[in-house]
């Protein structure tokens, strides 16, 4: 971007209740989409706006949005159309906070999955801003519970989301009934043609926004999972723990249940651990996070709500131990770390059964997720040696060490035949709590097993119940690795698919990973899957004159004679299966 930002709130323009609230929330500079946004939408136009999450969106409609309200008129003025519940109801409280300083200002969210009288009651009571899903919107706009006659803004907030989720006849209607002196803001994190067109139909000039990921939190944080069962949770956790650099670390969790108990077996386990979740009183909940700060405590264990807005500096690794339900709740989360320029870390813990919300959380966030492997009891004792030979200068200059030489000295003499190396080798491996190998948990195994065995439930492993599960059960948001029917027989070159699957299948670059060009097919990492729709679409396209065929790629067989020479697939040839550990050769099949 060549123009330079305006750097604070009070440059964009905005009234004086609105700039108080900002104040309030501590806002202190205007995110990238903000500085862009606020100005045009006050001066009255509209945008189009393509950001990630977490680039502060809300706030970049929510204030202009407010600006151009009247609180003292009765009547619903602006509409928010948002493609989930949860952020219906997560927009309409940002936008109720923004509106602390002009009272009389109501926002109602309106979504479906919940009755619909209360909500019909919120709306007769007088609201002017109204935050919902497309489907409820039309419905209380048929039921006529809903007028849209004075509305003069509207906001699209997660377009794309809303339009893969069916909702594109839906935003269309409500675009389509409100009266046509109004303002549009668009916003999605993708800009497939289809959002072109509904930009194209609905809107007036409008001014388009690009935000790059923000590079704050996001990029210096080191975001990764690792697969595991759900019963191996604390032991695996506590191994993390144990082997991470961070100053501090906070556990997400679901459910208080779970804080209470991950917290209190963390503290079993000899780690300076606590827990908080909604039922903690404030007062108790402060001087826990003070603790936290001061590093009279490591790791905190958490619930979403009660770690909201919780900014310490020294938390340098977040873990979800369990994975989020919404991919904004696992942005928020790791916000927590990587703060005032640190670096952090954030490791998502799955279940096998749970990888689709991974890939779910990877496609909003245009993130990869690096799989890690969870730390072994050999890495948990090598960490704890370097923590002790990193203490040992300043141990030995504090001095009283005749006694254990003394010891040591009379050891050796009884057993001469003792290399001093080796007996300090032992009294090291007893002083990290290393008792030996002896018998090998099985949780190592199984840890094993979960990690080389992912996402990838049609090569026949068994799942969770034990049931065989096969490719074609898998479409959207499966498995990662699809086959195209085009190869180097036919002069098919990467940036050829890679044109195709953008154009026709409505993917990013971003959203396909390593491309395999074999000799009459091709083997594409789509971490995000595809729609049903997309792979439609695809299979009719053509590249280098052939239909591509997708499908998820389960194996050479079907595709008729074949005479390339191409890695087979079962057979894990490192060309392709050192990247798909389950075809890998660690897997040891053969
Ligand atoms: P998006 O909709 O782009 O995903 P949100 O509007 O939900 O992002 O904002 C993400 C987070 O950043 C929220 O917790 C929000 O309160 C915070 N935030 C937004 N703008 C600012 C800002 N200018 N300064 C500090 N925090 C902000
Ligand atoms: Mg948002």
């Amino acid at each position: 971007m060549s123009s330079v930002l305006p750097a604070s709130f009070s440059d964009l323009g905005m009234p004086s209740a609105l700039m108080r609230a900002v104040a309030d929330l501590g806002f202190e500079t205007p995110s990238a989409i903000q500085a862009q946004a606020i100005p045009a939408l006050l001066d009255g136009r509209d945008i189009v706006g393509v950001a990630q999450t977490g680039t502060g969106k809300t706030a970049a409609f929510g204030l202009p949005l407010l600006a151009a309200v009247d609180p003292s008129l009765g009547a619903v003025q602006a509409v928010v159309l948002t493609p989930t519940r949860e952020l219906a109801m997560q927009v309409a409280d940002a936008i109720q906070s923004f509106a602390a300083h002009l009272p009389g200002l109501t926002v109602v969210p309106v979504y479906g999955g919940s009755p619909f009288l209360p909500q019909q009651r919120a709306l007769q009571r007088g609201a002017q801003v109204v935050v919902g899903t497309p489907g409820r919107v039309i419905d209380h706009l048929e039921r006529r519970t809903l007028v849209m006659d004075q509305v003069r803004f509207l906001v699209l907030d997660e377009a794309d989301e809303m339009l893969r989720m069916g909702f594109a006849e839906d935003v269309d209607k409500v675009l389509s009934r409100a009266p046509q002196q109004r303002q549009v803001a668009l916003f999605s994190a993708t800009m497939p043609a289809q959002i072109r067109r509904v930009a194209e139909k609905h809107l007036r000039d409008p001014l388009e926004i690009t935000v790059a990921r923000q590079s704050s939190t996001v990029t210096s944080v080191r975001q990764t999972y690792a697969v595991v069962p759900f019963r191996h949770k604390v032991g695996a956790l506590s191994r993390v723990l144990a082997v991470s650099d961070a100053d501090a670390a906070i556990v997400f969790v679901r459910t208080r249940g779970a804080a209470e108990e991950v917290g209190s077996a963390l503290v079993e386990k000899g780690i300076s651990a606590a827990y908080i979740s909604g039922d903690v009183a404030q007062g108790e909940r402060e001087k826990i996070v003070d603790r936290l700060r001061s590093g009279a405590l490591d790791v905190l264990v958490a619930t979403d709500v009660a770690a909201r807005g919780l900014d310490v500096d020294r938390i340098g690794l977040v873990v979800n131990f369990d994975v989020p339900r919404e991919p904004e709740t696992y942005v928020h989360r790791i916000g927590r770390t990587g703060r005032a320029g640190r670096e952090g870390e954030a490791l998502s813990f799955v279940t096998p059964s749970e990888q689709s919300r991974l890939r779910q959380i990877e496609r909003t966030t245009r993130v990869n997720l690096e799989q890690i492997t969870i730390p072994t009891p050999a890495d948990v004792s090598a960490h704890r040696v370097q923590a002790m030979l990193g203490r040992a200068q300043e141990r030995a200059a504090a001095g009283r060490l005749d006694l254990y030489r003394e010891s040591i000295a009379v050891y050796l003499a009884q057993n001469p035949e003792t290399d001093p190396v080796d007996l300090l080798a032992v009294l090291t491996a007893l002083a990290v709590g290393d008792e030996g190998p002896g018998v090998k948990d099985d949780m190592d195994e199984e840890l094993d097993r979960a990690r080389l065995a992912p996402a990838r439930h049609e090569t026949g492993e068994r799942g969770e119940r034990g049931e065989r599960r096969r490719a074609s059960t898998h479409i959207a948001g499966g498995p990662a690795r699809w086959r195209v029917a085009v190869g180097h027989r036919d002069g098919v070159q990467p940036g050829a698919l890679v044109g195709a699957l953008t154009g026709e299948g409505g993917l990013t670059g971003k959203d396909l990973g390593k491309i395999d060009i074999f000799g009459s097919f091709s083997l594409v990492d789509i971490p995000g899957g595809l729609s049903p729709e997309a792979m439609d679409r695809l299979s009719r396209t053509r590249v280098a004159g052939r239909p591509l065929r997708i499908r998820i790629d389960s194996g050479p067989r079907n595709d008729g004679p074949r005479h390339d020479s191409g890695p087979r697939h079962e057979g894990g040839r490192s060309s392709y299966g050192a990247s798909r550990p389950a075809h890998g050769p660690t897997r040891g099949r053969s």
